[in-house]
């Protein structure tokens, strides 16, 4: 049984044309895109690191951990916003190395390969998250730091991310998100200890729609981010 849900593939399939207009439904992930970015170079310098990107669909964040000197690998299951991603890397004269692959069967050909790894906005979209946690943990070199954003399950998070992003604000399409598939951070962390990662930092991520600002903040309730390493 592939970890993959074909629907879930098919909605960012038919959005793929649209990855690098940053008025589009991608908006969001253009916006929240430095701040993470940033986060994530203050915590490892990236230059000449070995860095897989899962769930990359156009190349968003790919592209910014190229920019930041990373040698990126990045793999999606959508063919469209892969090509996507293609093109725009020519564009940009990266040399990303985009594949159709699941992490998966990455993790099977390239074990303890990569110094780091993102999987951002990614495990609230497959069936088993559990399993691509357990890939990150094959993927990576000891000693190397794997990223994972998602969204907290709370009424908080049902609030902020389903009816106000979706419904009031449009920030995102009807349907883009599943209450049930948002993943709690203690939920995330049973699945790393269970594939012996060990929690380094989690932090949340928070905007504010007068200002329409995006920023860092202590509170995990709705947006964060939560990095662990491979033990060395
Ligand atoms: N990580 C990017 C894109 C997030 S959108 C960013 O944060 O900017 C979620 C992405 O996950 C989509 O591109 C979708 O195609 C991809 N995805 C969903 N299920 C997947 C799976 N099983 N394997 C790989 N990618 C998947």
């Amino acid at each position: 049984m592939k970890n993959v849900d074909e629907s879930e593939i098919r909605k960012f399939e038919n959005l793929a044309s649209r990855w690098w207009d940053q008025n589009s439904e991608f908006k969001p992930l253009h916006e929240i895109n430095p701040i993470r970015v940033s986060y994530i170079s203050k915590v490892k310098n990236l230059a000449e690191k070995k860095v897989l990107d899962i769930g990359c669909g156009g190349g968003i964040l790919a592209e910014s951990l190229a920019h930041h000197g990373a040698i990126v690998t990045a793999i999606d299951l959508a063919s469209a916003s892969l090509a996507v991603a293609k093109l725009h890397n020519l564009e940009s004269k990266l040399d990303i190395d985009y594949r159709q692959i699941s992490a998966e069967d990455l993790a099977k050909k390239e074990p303890q390969t990569y110094d780091v790894i993102t999987c951002l906005e990614m495990l609230e979209h497959v069936p088993k998250p559990a399993s691509i946690v357990k890939s990150c943990f094959d993927l990576i070199k000891p000693g190397g730091l794997v990223f994972f954003s998602t969204i907290n399950r709370n009424p908080k998070s049902y609030l902020f991310a389903i009816l106000g992003a979706e419904y009031i604000l449009n920030l995102l399409p009807k349907g883009t998100h599943e209450y049930v598939k948002f993943i709690r951070p203690s939920e995330l962390a049973t699945w790393c200890r269970e594939s012996k990662l060990e929690l380094q930092e989690q932090i949340g991520m928070g905007y504010n729609p007068l200002t329409k600002n995006y920023y860092l903040q202590d509170s995990l309730d709705v947006n964060y981010i939560a990095y662990y390493q491979r033990p060395k």
